[in-house]
């Protein structure tokens, strides 16, 4: 198996004249400074020394504001850095984060030129009235139509949502995921609305305009939505904000469902909904429960909710790590 991995070179803000009622970059990087020239190629090498596998795909991955956004030679004097690690064969290609009004097909093709396989759009929302409300700038038909073009020309689609917005309900967020499933991305993020310091939000969330979902209300709509992505085999790379400094100190978060083991809480939920027909008085005493290895953690539970749930109704509970899932009940 191929195993992928990004080189992620955060730039904050770069020349990014909008100010989304959630957003405050340099806040939740955690990195208030552009790297220069050198510090962007020792990231890169020292990355690729780090590397395990033989068999990889790498990309330099530049997130942050929105790449597309500043002027062409900047853009270009980023691309180029990448070059000799692409020419040499140690790297595979580049992949960007932009803002889905930032996308022409003359941006594309710059985007070509130099290697890059896979843009992400942080689209938040394919609802006018959200994305109105939170400041972006674009509408949904805009996401639609740089996520098509960005298909046709053959590149990797990343497209970003957020839950909880101001104007969002649960039905909106449904019909978000759904229609990203429908413009086939390859790839999306989940993340929470936080209330972050000196954003609008922060403003509206002191008058006491806006109220930002609880962990559990988060943790409950991401469950709602995760299988629509799974069913249609999109990658789902990130649930929840990565944690930076500042949010887990508490310094720059001021409210929100942020949480360190988000995504295991969403999954424990998926595997509670499996086991819904076992939470109740039976007349076994056993029960055993195969999982794939890799969810297995999931399954029991974060905090092994799960499990502690189906004590409550087995003398005794045993996950087994096996190939396929599957529950046998038993009295011994
Ligand atoms: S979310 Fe993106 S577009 Fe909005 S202010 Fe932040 S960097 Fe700029």
């Amino acid at each position: 198996m191929i195993k992928h991995y990004n080189i992620p070179i955060f730039i904050p803000e770069l020349a990014c004249p909008f100010q989304c009622a959630f957003c405050n970059q340099k806040k939740i990087s955690g990195q208030d400074l552009i790297p220069d020239k050198q510090e962007i190629i020792n990231t890169i090498e020292s990355h690729l020394s780090s590397f395990k596998e033989k068999k990889r795909f790498v990309n330099i991955a530049f997130f942050g504001g929105s790449f597309t956004g500043i002027p062409k030679d900047e853009q270009e004097y980023y691309l180029s850095l990448a070059q000799p690690f692409i020419k040499s064969g140690q790297v595979n290609g580049i992949q960007i984060s932009t803002r889905p009004d930032y996308i022409n097909i003359d941006i594309l093709k710059l985007l070509k030129k130099y290697h890059v396989n896979t843009i992400e759009l942080g689209a938040q929302s394919l609802d006018d009235e959200v994305l109105q409300k939170t400041f972006r700038g674009h509408t949904a038909d805009q996401v639609i139509e740089s996520a098509k073009l960005i298909k046709s020309l053959g590149f990797k689609l990343g497209l970003q949502m957020m839950i909880g917005l101001p104007g969002d309900t649960l039905e909106k967020t449904i019909a978000t995921a759904k229609r990203i499933v429908e413009l086939e991305a390859d790839n999306t993020r989940i993340y929470p609305a936080l209330v972050i310091k000196d954003t609008a939000m922060h403003n509206w969330y002191k008058k006491g305009t806006f109220k930002p979902l609880s962990l559990e209300e988060a943790v409950m709509q991401t469950k709602k939505i995760l299988p629509l992505f799974l069913n249609a085999n999109i990658k789902v790379l990130r649930i929840g904000l990565h944690p930076s400094e500042g949010l887990v100190n508490g310094d720059e978060l001021i409210d929100g469902p942020f949480h360190l083991n988000f995504k295991e809480m969403v999954l424990t939920e998926l595997w509670a909904d499996k086991f819904q027909d076992y939470f109740k008085i039976n007349d076994k005493n056993t029960i055993e429960i195969i999982v794939p290895k890799n969810e297995i953690n999931y399954a029991i539970g974060y905090k092994a909710k799960n499990k502690n749930l189906l004590k409550q109704y087995y003398q005794s509970v045993i996950f087994i790590k096996g190939e396929t899932f599957q529950i046998n009940t038993n009295i011994y």
